[in-house]
Parts: structure tokens; C-alpha cells; sequence
């Protein structure tokens, strides 16, 4: 079975075409960053007109890579219904409403993070794959979650965030820092900015891991930073070996909270006697290779004689794509189920309320 998928929840134009016996044979990504840097976020307006521009050579694009013809080869059209930005989903689902219909081929409205979720299952090595039940870590722009993942299509929450998601922090910190941007972003930036501080140059930044309570929080440390500003004054009074110092002790301070509630939910499930063998992190901030060092080291702390197996996508599958839309579709497709044409959006859809195939 081949999908088509787009995906347009946030500043990413995405088309992807993936075949259910796991082969990614394109996957086209239109970044909007450069149109975003000047608000330091993502413009609803500007993103939507982008969508608008782009997509039509995504999706083009996306079909000459894999060498597939949208008539005899696709057998299936898959979009991102939700969680997301309104204006910007509808973009996507549109277009590949109106194509699916035209062309008489069945539809899969995804869930967004559903996606993220899955994406190690498409690119782990089949000997690596995860097993269910295992833990999933998800940090991203919009969401910092720590799920029991049961099935595809079973997610059980076990800790949210109150506030703001860390990926959503991490941008507002580097424009505060004015780290100028990579083209990939103000998160990639940071980490690059921060790579060779050493951890004897951290900066006290008082408790912001809330050491076992079951919830994110993100606010107080963004705050800490800002107050840290304040009484330093500004950004201006200091030195650029000062400012990288403050960028590493925020990026520490955060993966310490993500690696404390990890600790917690591996207990909780122990205490249930869920056996988990396997960590899976996704969404755009597991790109960041710092973390990834930071939870193999927590994972063998927490258990030093069982091996629970750290599992991350490449980093270009961690952030916004379609080819985690096209993977996350294809039980529906395969089971014969499909959305109705008339299908709408869900901008706010709780990872818990997927539909089983
Ligand atoms: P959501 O998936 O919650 O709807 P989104 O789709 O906007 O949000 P993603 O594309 O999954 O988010 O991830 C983008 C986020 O990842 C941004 O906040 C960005 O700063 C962060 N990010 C990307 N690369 C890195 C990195 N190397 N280090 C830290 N954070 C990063
Ligand atoms: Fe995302």
C-alpha cells in the first residue's frame, strides 16, 4: 500500500509518499523560518499564505522523488487533521481532500503527535524495533508529553505539561539570548551556540526540575532567565562566553526536569509491574544530540543492570514531516478504514482520543 501524505500543522509545507513495507521513497520539507525570524514565532497569517504557495510544489516534488505516478501508484491519501494551527491544517486537508476526491482514492485524517509517536516504529532497524508497551517522551513545539504507549493507536498520558511545552521555551530563550538563527531554527541554534560549555561554567538558576511532582513546568525556568537578565543588565552587559554560559545552564536546567520526570514514570510503571524495555523520544526537540546523551546517561543510572533501550529518530524525522503522517495512517488504510470526504479538523485533539482502525 502506498500513501501520499501531507502535513501543514504548523510552518512546514510537508509531502512524503511511503509504501506499508516501510520504505521512505521521498520526503520534501518547505522550511518558512526565514519569513517567521522577525516575529520570533510563527506569523498565523504569513504561515497560511506560505502553505498556500508551497504546497502544490511539495506535493509535486514529493511524487517525482519517489518516482510514482498520483494516478496508478497512490493508493492512498493521508493529511494532518489536528492538533495544530486552524488556518494552517486546513491548507493541508484541502489539498488532499479535493485530490482524493477527484482521483476517487480513500482518506486518513492523522493525528499530529500520533505521528511523532509512531515515527520510530518506521525508522528503527526491524531488529531495533520497540516494543509495546514503552515509554514515549514527546517534545516539540506544542506539546511536552510523557505517554505509555500501548498501541498504535493507545496512548495513555502520564505527564503533561502545565504550561508552556519546552520546545515552545527553548525558541523564546534563544531570541531572548539573540542567538541568530540556523536554517534550522532557533532550537538548533541554541545547542550549537552552547555545544562546547563545560559543566563547571553553570549558572545557578534555582529550582526549576520540581523534583517529584508529576507535571512539566517550563515557566519558572523561563523566568529565571529573564530575572537573570534583569539583575545582570541585560543582554548587552554581557560577554559572549557569559551569554553562551546562561544559554548551556537553561538547556542543562530543562533536560534535567525532562530526565527527572522520566525517572518517575519508569517507577510508576515498575509499581504497576508494566514492564518497559524501551524509551522513545520524538518531536523536534529529540534533534538535539545533547539530549540524547544526557537520557542514555539517566537511563543507565535509573537501571544499571537492565538495559532499557533508548530509541530516537534521525534528527530530520524528529521535527515537522509528512512521512511520519503517511506511516502513522497506514493501519487505518490497510484495515480498509478511511475518513469521509466531508471529514473535518481537530485543532485541539487529545492524543488519548485516536480512533481504532
Ligand atoms: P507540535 O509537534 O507540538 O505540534 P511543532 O510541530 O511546531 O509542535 P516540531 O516541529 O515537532 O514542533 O518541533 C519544533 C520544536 O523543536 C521547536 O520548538 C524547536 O526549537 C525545537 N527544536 C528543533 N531542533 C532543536 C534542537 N536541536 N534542540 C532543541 N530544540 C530543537
Ligand atoms: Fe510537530
Amino acid at each position: 500500500f502506498t500513501v501520499l501524505a501531507i502535513e501543514s500543522s504548523a510552518d512546514d509545507t510537508c509531502a512524503a509518499v511511503v509504501t506499508s513495507d516501510r520504505k521512505i521513497l521521498s520526503n520534501v520539507v518547505i522550511k518558512q523560518l526565514s519569513l517567521h525570524e522577525k516575529y520570533g514565532g510563527i506569523e498565523p497569517m504569513t504561515a497560511i499564505q506560505a502553505h498556500q504557495r508551497n504546497l502544490p510544489f511539495a506535493v509535486s516534488r514529493a511524487l517525482k522523488e519517489a518516482g510514482t505516478d498520483i494516478v496508478k501508484d497512490i493508493d492512498g491519501i493521508a493529511f494532518t487533521r489536528g492538533p495544530g494551527m486552524p488556518g494552517c491544517l486546513s491548507v493541508g486537508m484541502n489539498g488532499a481532500k479535493t485530490m482524493a476526491a477527484a482521483l476517487n482514492k480513500p482518506i486518513v485524517g492523522v493525528h499530529h503527535m500520533q505521528g511523532h509517536a509512531l515515527t520510530p516504529l518506521l525508522t528503527s532497524d526491524e531488529a531495533d524495533l520497540p516494543q509495546f508497551p514503552f515509554l514515549t517522551l514527546l517534545v516539540s513545539g506544542g506539546h511536552t508529553l510523557l505517554l505509555l504507549a500501548e498501541s498504535n493507536v493507545k496512548f495513555n498520558i502520564l505527564i503533561n505539561t502545565v504550561d508552556q511545552a519546552v520546545g515552545r521555551v527553548i525558541d523564546k530563550v534563544s531570541t531572548l539570548l539573540q542567538i541568530p538563527w540556523t536554517p534550522l531554527g532557533p532550537g538548533d541554534a541554541l545547542e550549537k551556540y552552547c555545544q562546547d560549555v563545560p559543566e563547571t561554567a553553570l549558572i545557578s538558576l534555582g529550582n526549576s526540575i520540581m523534583r517529584g511532582r508529576r507535571d512539566f513546568s517550563f515557566s519558572g525556568l523561563h523566568s529565571q532567565i529573564e530575572l537573570y537578565l534583569k539583575d545582570n543588565g541585560g543582554i548587552e552587559a554581557l560577554d559572549d562566553a557569559q551569554r553562551r554560559a546562561l544559554a548551556f545552564s537553561f538547556q542543562y536546567n530543562a533536560f534535567a526536569q525532562l530526565e527527572d520526570k522520566i525517572k518517575l514514570a519508569l517507577q510508576s510503571c515498575e509499581m504497576q509491574s508494566i514492564a518497559i524495555n524501551h524509551l522513545v523520544v520524538s518531536g523536534g526537540v529529540a534533534s538535539n544530540q545533547y539530549l540524547r546523551q544526557r537520557l542514555s546517561a539517566c537511563l543507565k543510572e535509573y537501571s544499571p543492570e537492565r538495559d532499557i533501550g533508548l530509541v530516537f529518530p534521525p534528527p530530520k524525522y524528529c521535527t515537522d514531516n509528512a512521512v511520519m503522517i503517511a506511516w502513522a495512517s497506514m493501519p487505518r488504510f490497510l484495515a480498509g478504514d478511511s475518513d469521509d470526504y466531508g471529514v473535518g479538523l481537530q485543532p485541539k485533539w487529545s492524543i488519548e482520543d485516536l480512533t481504532p482502525p
